[in-house]
């Protein structure tokens, strides 16, 4: 009595998984024609299903056939990978996704070939050796892009759909061994690849469908934190950090802007935005090289947050006034006031330090501002 199920019926399971998914995809696409990702990730899908079906009419030893077919099986790997591009804004075809098809191909109709021409024996083990090997290429290019490639949002989804392509390679491998060993014979690889694609179809296709929900939820996070002219952390967000600075000797600078109401008035608020924000670039830049974070609590006013035994506090603002004078554009010359504080012992909160570093900033504009006041 057979311990698995035959390769046939696998085949008909992965079949139908495949193609559940495929539709899945294409019935969200529907929803949102705009949504073009998941028009990539229904055509692998069903792609996937589709030549499943070709295999389970195909026989084994007509290459012919069988070639191009591990060329597709390939492209179904690849297409994930087009899609999860495109969400990400670039183009979902790169030249060298030619290479895990061609792999694939490659590796299984190379050595059947061999065979056929007299080069190999007719008992060479290679034929299946290439297949396992072109597939394992194939994969290891397409989960490895996913899980290590570098995507302006990389998500919990890309991990999964990567680890999930990878996941095969171990089954190839083991088939490679098999053909030495135990499990010696024509449907070894088949038997192994299809055992493990009845759990990573769902592993992978699942991790897909959650990459655009995971990158939504951070643009929206980031939207509600975040004020979008200077980039800087908003109130709501400086909530959201102000567990990061609890320990004493973190240091809050308080900073506005001198006379912005006269740069309005006499350049126009386009010029004031564009000040507003080069200065949330610039001393948004410096504060995270130095571990700490820049927040805008409201028009032109503004607060650092410096991390303990970060950058010392006067010498960090010193540079920043030294940083905006240096990239302020000269047609509308503009200066900034500080004030500073540190959190102290004892105190459970860094509301305290910015009220005392505010209270500073008043002195450093009673003094005649453009000052940083301790
Ligand atoms: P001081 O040196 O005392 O700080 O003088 P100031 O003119 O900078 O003081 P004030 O706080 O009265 O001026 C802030 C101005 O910032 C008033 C408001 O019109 C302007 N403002 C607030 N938000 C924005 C914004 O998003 N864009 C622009 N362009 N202006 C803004
Ligand atoms: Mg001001």
């Amino acid at each position: 009595m057979p311990i698995f199920p035959d390769v046939d019926t696998l085949r008909l399971c992965s079949m139908l998984t495949s193609t559940a998914f495929g539709l899945v995809f294409c019935a969200l696409w529907l929803r949102d024609r705009t949504e073009g990702h998941l028009l990539f990730w229904a055509a692998g899908s069903l792609l996937y299903g589709a030549v499943m079906f070709s295999f389970s009419l195909t026989p084994p030893n007509a290459v012919a056939v069988t070639m191009p077919l591990f060329a597709l099986l390939s492209l179904c790997n690849v297409l994930p990978l087009a899609g999860a591009r495109r969400l990400d804004g670039r183009p979902p075809f790169a030249w060298w996704m030619l290479i895990p098809i061609v792999a694939a191909g490659a590796g299984h109709g190379l050595p059947r070939l061999a065979v056929a021409q007299g080069w190999l024996p007719a008992a060479s083990l290679l034929p299946n050796i290439g297949d396992a090997l072109g597939l394992s290429l194939s994969i290891a290019i397409n989960g490895g892009m996913l899980l290590w490639g570098r995507w302006t949002v990389r998500t919990a989804g890309h991990r999964i759909a990567g680890a999930g392509l990878l996941a095969y390679i171990p089954g190839f491998l083991l088939s490679i061994a098999g053909e030495y060993h135990v499990l010696r014979g024509m449907e070894s690889l088949a038997l192994l690849a299809m055992l493990s694609d009845q759990a990573l179809l769902g592993i992978i296709n699942l991790g897909l469908l959650a990459i655009p929900v995971e990158r939504a939820e951070r643009q929206l996070r980031q939207a509600a934190l975040r004020d979008p002219l200077t980039g800087a952390w908003n109130r709501a967000g400086l909530e959201a950090q102000k567990p990061r600075f609890l320990t004493p000797g973190v240091a809050a600078i308080a900073i506005d802007i001198d006379h912005f109401k006269a740069i309005n008035d006499r350049h126009g608020h386009a010029a004031g935005d564009a000040v507003l924000a080069l200065f949330g670039r610039e001393a948004g830049r410096l504060s995270q090289a130095g571990g700490g974070e820049l927040f805008r609590l409201g028009g032109d006013e503004f607060a650092i947050l410096l991390p303990a035994g970060g950058p010392d506090p006067g010498r960090f603002a010193e540079r920043l006034r030294a940083h905006l004078q240096s990239h302020a554009d000269d047609a509308v010359g503009w200066t900034v006031s500080m004030g500073m504080a540190s959190v102290l012992d004892g105190e459970r909160d860094v509301d305290a330090a910015l009220h005392r570093a505010d209270g500073s900033l008043y002195q450093a504009k009673a003094e005649g501002r453009g000052i940083i006041a301790a």
